[in-house]
C-alpha cells in the first residue's frame, strides 16, 4: 500500500478538479475528493458540449485558444474516441441586428481569421428552417467543434490515476482547517491532510472557502436549461451547426439525431442540484418556433446545470490572498469543457511556483487577469 504524504488535495472531480489532477500528478502526490458517488454529476455532466474560440471575454477565448492543440491532437492513449467532431457555430440576426454583428465579426476575425460573414442566401442554405427575416446575416465559426465530454473528462481521471492520483468518491468535504504546515481535511469519506488544497467544487466553491476561513470571491450559479426534441420530419439535420441568435435568448443543434435546445437563460440559484423548469423550456420553445419553422411538439429529455460565474466572467486561478496553500480553480462559466486542457496546465503551473506557460502567454493569457485578489471578481468592483 502506498503511504507517502499527499502533496496536493483537490476538492471536486468535475472537469475543473479532473484536468488539474492530470496534470499535476506526473509532478506530485494528488487526491481528489469528490462527493458524489460518480465525478461528471454536476455541470459537467449537464453542458452542451460545443468548442467555440469565439464564445466569452477575452480571456476566455484566450484560454480556449490555448486548449485547442489538445482537444485536436491529443496524447497518445489519451482516449479511444475523438475528443472533437466538426459542427461549426452560426450567430444569426435580423436586419436590425446587422451592424452590431458586422462589429463582433470585425473584432473576432482579429482573433479567429477564419470566422466568415454570412448572408441570408448562405444562411438559408444551410440552415433552411430559419425564417428569412431572422436570418439577414450571420457570422459563421467553422473550427467551433462538438465535445464528447464523456471522453475527456474520463481521459483526464484515467491520465490521473495512471500518473498515480487518488480519486475519492463520496467524500463530500465538511471541514477544512489550517494545520501546521498544511490543511486538514474532513470529508464524509475519510480525514485527508495536505500542504495544499485545490478549490475546483464548482458551484459550491466559495461554500467550501468558508469552510476554511475563507474569503469568497462572490462566486454565482446560474441556471441553465437545455432538452432535446424529435429532429423534423424528413430533414436532414445532421450538417446543421449551432445556431444561435444575436441577443443569445435560445440556441439549437444537431445531438446524436435529435435537437438540442436552449433558451440561454443564465437564473441566479443558490448551489444545488438544479433542476429544469417547465417555464424555461417552455421560453425555449416558443423562441424558436419564433425564428424557425419547427414545431417542437415533444420533449424528449430535459435538464439544467449550473454555469457559475463572477462578475466579470473570466476564471479564477491562482492562490488565494488570504491563506497559504489555498488554490482558487473556480468561476469556469459556459466556458469550462473547451477551457480544461489549458486550465489544468495553468494550475499545475502555478501550484508548482511556475510562471503561466509560453504557449498561453502569448495568447494573452494573463495572471492579473484570473488572479483570486483582482478586482473583477465582485460586481461591486469599480
Ligand atoms: C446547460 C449547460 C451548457 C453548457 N455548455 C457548455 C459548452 O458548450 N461548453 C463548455 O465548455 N462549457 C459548457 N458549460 C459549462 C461547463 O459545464 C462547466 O463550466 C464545467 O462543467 C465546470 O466544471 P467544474 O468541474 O468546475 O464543475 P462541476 O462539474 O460541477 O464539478 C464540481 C464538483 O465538485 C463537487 N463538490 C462540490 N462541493 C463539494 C464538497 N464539499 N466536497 C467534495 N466535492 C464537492 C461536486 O460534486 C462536483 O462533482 C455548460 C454548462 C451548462 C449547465
Amino acid at each position: 500500500m502506498d503511504m507517502q504524504p499527499t502533496e496536493v488535495l483537490i476538492i471536486g472531480a468535475g472537469m475543473a478538479g479532473a484536468s488539474a489532477a492530470y496534470s499535476l500528478a506526473p509532478h506530485c502526490r494528488v487526491a481528489m475528493l469528490e462527493r458524489e458517488a460518480q465525478p461528471g454529476y454536476h455541470a459537467t455532466g449537464r453542458s452542451a458540449a460545443m468548442y467555440s474560440e469565439t464564445y466569452g471575454n477575452a480571456t476566455v477565448r484566450a484560454i480556449t485558444t490555448a486548449s485547442k492543440p489538445f482537444y485536436f491532437d491529443p496524447p497518445e492513449g489519451f482516449s479511444a474516441y475523438p475528443l472533437v467532431t466538426p459542427r461549426g457555430s452560426l450567430l444569426v440576426g435580423s436586419a436590425s441586428d446587422h451592424d452590431a454583428l458586422r462589429a463582433v465579426w470585425e473584432e473576432l476575425r482579429a482573433r479567429v481569421p477564419n470566422v466568415q460573414w454570412w448572408t441570408q442566401a448562405e444562411i438559408l442554405q444551410r440552415v433552411p428552417v430559419l425564417r428569412p427575416e431572422m436570418a439577414h446575416c450571420g457570422v459563421f465559426e467553422p473550427d467551433a467543434m462538438d465535445m464528447d465530454v464523456h471522453a475527456i473528462h474520463q481521459g483526464f481521471l484515467r491520465g490521473a490515476k495512471a500518473a498515480g492520483a487518488q480519486l475519492v468518491c463520496g467524500a463530500g468535504v465538511q471541514q477544512v482547517q489550517r494545520e501546521a504546515g498544511g490543511w486538514r481535511v474532513e470529508t464524509a469519506g475519510g480525514s485527508f491532510f495536505a500542504p495544499i488544497v485545490i478549490n475546483a467544487a464548482g458551484a459550491w466553491c466559495d461554500e467550501v472557502a468558508q469552510l476554511a476561513g475563507v474569503a469568497p470571491v462572490g462566486l454565482v450559479p446560474k441556471r441553465r436549461t437545455a432538452f432535446t426534441s424529435e429532429a423534423p420530419a424528413g430533414c436532414d439535420i445532421s450538417a446543421w451547426p449551432l445556431v444561435i441568435d444575436a441577443q443569445e435568448s435560445f440556441y439549437f443543434k444537431p445531438d446524436a439525431g435529435v435537437l438540442l435546445i436552449s433558451p440561454a437563460n443564465e437564473d441566479p440559484v443558490s448551489p444545488q442540484d438544479v433542476q429544469p423548469e417547465e417555464l424555461d423550456v417552455a421560453i425555449a420553445v416558443d423562441r424558436v418556433e419564433t425564428a424557425t419553422t419547427l414545431h417542437i411538439r415533444q420533449v424528449r429529455r430535459k435538464w439544467a446545470g449550473l454555469r457559475s460565474f463572477v462578475a466579470d466572467k473570466s476564471p479564477v486561478v491562482g492562490f488565494a490572498p488570504d491563506a497559504p496553500g489555498f488554490f482558487w480553480l473556480a468561476g469556469q462559466g459556459g466556458y469550462g469543457i473547451q477551457t480544461a486542457p489549458a486550465m489544468g496546465e495553468l494550475t499545475a503551473a502555478l501550484v508548482r511556483g511556475l510562471p503561466v506557460p509560453q504557449a498561453m502567454a502569448v495568447l494573452g493569457v494573463r495572471l492579473e487577469d484570473l488572479s483570486a485578489h483582482r478586482s473583477g471578481t465582485r460586481a461591486t468592483a469599480v
